[in-house]
């Protein structure tokens, strides 16, 4: 429907009709108005598969009810080691088909967040600390997706990576980092991608709700970025709809309540709120419910079969050998192979939380190998005991090789709450310890959402990292260990050897307030600066056959290079550019990932790789995108550690210097921990946490907060009573409480 049709919709009308039009009816639909000739549209996760739940069967924002089978495809952190935005193309076309059939209209996703810490529960559900790899993989899944008629949201808009807090803390950060790291994925998704929707976030940007932010959701998303789009909030984000209105946040979600809309409409009789405001977020939710009607084909089939073999594929492109001694993978026919794995004989395959979904058809390893002698040794907690040990020993013992599936429970890795630690259960640790002890052709297979301190990694001869790989990542495991499939995918944020050497580990989801005192130096741009050695670098990892870069050329606008596969098996190939900028003037990192093309290549066979340069290739933000004049120099190879080809370019730009102060701050030297008063200066203004005072607490205060100031806590039943809450925190949407 074109826009002068929703107008005259919209001018029928009445004011409280639009009000509530941008609230939803219920927890996945937004409200119908048969009088207008509007009708409702369903909404469901996302990011890697549909979460189609049935409103009568309950519904949910944490995975607990059922939802309709879908294809579970792997979850973004297998996905993202692809490297390959047009896979991702393909798994958002295929999400939009069974969307489609279900009677979806949009679907909630893709995250594009970035992986500040490895500790972050939601990591599974981002793509990478690297923001250029980060928004070109979200911008290929809404192409695809968008390119079925059916609209996604790209989410957690913005700043939101942690969950610690996740409802109420405070996002605090300097504008150049917020530009450079945790903007710049989105601003590429948007408009690379054009998502019809953009979800915003639940924690607070530098002490404004996401919600609440003009700036964030209109002057940068809409007015610099282009984004023509509707705003939904996240499930319960949606803080002030008065302010809501102001900043261009159209759709607050789950519905089912009233929250403030009798404030809204005092406002806008009163001339506090123009109703104009309120006329552009309803135009805009009515733009999106209308295409999804338009879109909305009866009796569509999406074909299942199909989309298990392409979620097959895309975990088996997303996979990450990260060891091969002795080219001990792939498995050799005549040889004898034994499995080890957990009690109940799975693999896991993705994540816990508002993304879980129910696979149509679920394949695990030892399903895949089912003709392979198989031996627990390990209960699916990640326990053992002497017994298991023993038994998976002995079968060790016999054979040629032993291949060890290791698993982080869902206990440890989920939607709602960070991680403790890096690690892997005592158990599995001890089990893969005694098994290659036992037998040194032992091959470690991991599944799991994060990055993993890998302390046993030198006893074993190989790993192969599958992540989270989706309802057929047991047969991509299997046809990789095989050979039957190469091992190309890359990872997608660095592995440190242990998480002491994250730099925000001292301080990453110990406050409420999350301050961001590492600046612009996440993942692999702290760790090269500061000199630290990782265990795997980002975009590190390796195949079955090898590759000889050559030939680089830069021109003016863009770089290429001739990949030759060298070895004896066909396999994909990730190039990767990195610019290096010059180090005097403004503090920068050492390098950054600015350019990036997978190649599939047969034995013998080369291909060019071609990246394409413009000025925010070079930029950084100082009030705006500046290119600091000067000497860069361009590499290109397969990891970031790995470039074996280089040249030095001039670039005309301007001079950005620091000021004498800016030399003394942590972000010029990276040495030890990061510091408030880096941050602060950095920001132009000082933090203070916020003071716990009777009578003076929001929605944004849990529970455990107000306690030990309310006077109807009671020490002795160490209990608060719900009373206690503030007016505005009972009155949640649905009654959900945020603030617990
Ligand atoms: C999550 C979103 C999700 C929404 C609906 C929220 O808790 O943060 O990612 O889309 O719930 O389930």
């Amino acid at each position: 429907m074109n826009g002068d049709k929703i107008k005259e919709i919209i001018g029928k009308m009445s004011l409280w009709d639009k009000i509530r039009l941008c609230s939803g009816e219920n927890f996945w639909e937004t409200k119908g108005f048969e009088e207008y000739g509007i009708p409702s549209m369903f909404m469901c996760d996302g990011p890697h598969g549909l979460r189609k739940q049935e409103l009568e069967n309950g519904a949910d924002m944490l995975g607990i009810n059922n939802s309709r089978a879908a294809t579970c495809f792997p979850a973004e952190v297998t996905t993202a080691g692809s490297w390959d935005p047009e896979l991702l193309e393909e798994i958002g076309a295929a999400i939009g088909e069974e969307a489609r059939e279900q009677g979806v209209g949009l679907v909630l996703g893709p995250g594009a967040n970035i992986k500040r810490n490895p500790l972050c529960g939601r990591n599974f559900e981002y793509f990478s600390e690297d923001p250029f790899l980060a928004g070109k993989l979200a911008a290929g899944f809404i192409r695809g997706i968008e390119s079925k008629g059916t609209a996604c949201s790209l989410k957690h808009f913005a700043v939101n990576s942690q969950e610690t807090s996740r409802f109420n803390s405070d996002s605090v950060l300097d504008e150049r980092t917020l530009r450079e790291i945790y903007l710049t994925a989105f601003e590429t998704a948007v408009k690379e991608g054009k998502p019809s929707t953009v979800m915003c976030a639940y924690p607070k940007l530098n002490g404004t709700h996401c919600s609440d932010s003009k700036t964030l959701l209109t002057d940068i998303l809409r007015d610099e970025w282009g984004f023509d789009g509707m705003v939904v909030t996240d499930w319960g984000a949606m803080n002030d709809r008065i302010e809501g209105f102001r900043a261009g946040c159209d759709l607050n979600m789950p519905g089912g309540s009233d929250y403030m809309e009798k404030e809204v409409l005092d406002a806008v009789k009163s001339g506090a709120l123009p109703e104009s405001a309120v006329d552009k977020c309803a135009e805009r939710v009515l733009g999106v419910v209308f295409r999804a009607a338009e879109n909305s084909v009866e009796n569509f089939k999406a074909d299942m079969d199909k989309h298990h073999k392409l979620a097959v594929r895309a975990a088996e492109q997303g996979a990450v050998l990260l060891k091969n001694d002795r080219s001990l993978l792939p498995l050799r026919s005549g040889e004898k192979i034994v499995l080890i794995g957990n009690a109940s004989k799975t693999t896991r395959y993705q994540g816990a939380g508002s993304s879980h979904i129910n696979p149509a058809r679920l394949v695990s390893l030892p399903d895949a190998m089912a003709d392979i002698e198989y031996t627990a040794g390990y209960n699916d907690d990640g326990s053992t005991n002497e017994d298991m040990i023993a038994a998976a020993v002995s079968s060790a013992k016999k054979a040629d090789k032993a291949v060890v599936i290791l698993n982080l429970p869902d206990s440890c890795e989920s939607e709602g709450f960070d991680r403790d630690n890096m690690k892997l259960p005592d158990g599995e640790v001890r089990l893969i310890e005694a098994v290659a002890a036992a037998n040194p052709n032992t091959a470690a297979v991991l599944f799991c959402g994060c990055a993993l301190e890998c302390p046993w990694a030198d006893k074993v001869g190989a790993i192969l990292y599958m992540g989270l790989a989706g309802l057929g990542g047991g047969e991509a495991a299997a046809n990789l260990l095989y050979g039957k499939a190469n091992p190309g995918g890359r990872l997608a944020e660095s592995w440190p050897y242990s998480y002491e050497d994250c730099v925000s580990s001292p301080y990453y989801g110990k406050t409420k307030d999350a301050l961001y005192l590492e600046g612009i130096y996440v993942g692999c741009r702290y760790y090269d600066k500061a000199g630290k050695k990782v265990r795997y670098p980002f975009g590190y990892g390796l195949s079955y056959t090898s590759f000889r870069y050559s030939d680089m050329t830069v021109r003016e606008n863009s770089v290429s290079v001739r990949i030759t596969n060298t070895g004896s098996r066909a396999g994909s190939e990730t190039a990767q550019l990195y610019i290096e900028a010059p180090q005097s003037g403004i503090h920068r990192p050492l390098k950054e990932l600015k350019g990036f093309k997978k190649v599939f290549l047969q034995p013998g066979e080369s291909a060019e790789a071609e990246f394409p340069l413009n000025d925010r290739s070079f930029a950084v933000w100082r009030d705006g995108w500046r290119v600091p004049e000067g000497e860069y120099t361009l590499s290109v190879g397969g990891s970031s550690d790995d470039l074996p080809l280089r040249q030095v370019i001039s670039k005309k730009g301007e001079s950005v210097i620091c000021g004498k102060d800016e030399e003394n701050r942590w972000y010029s030297t990276l040495s030890g921990t990061p510091d408030q008063g880096s941050l602060e200066a950095e920001m132009g203004r000082k933090y203070t946490p916020p003071v716990l005072k009777k009578g003076t607490f929001t929605m944004d205060n849990s529970v455990m907060e107000m306690k030990d100031h309310s006077l109807i806590y009671c020490p002795l039943l160490q209990t608060t009573s719900l009373f206690a809450m503030p007016p505005k925190a009972a009155a949640k949407p649905n009654g959900f409480a945020r603030a617990v």
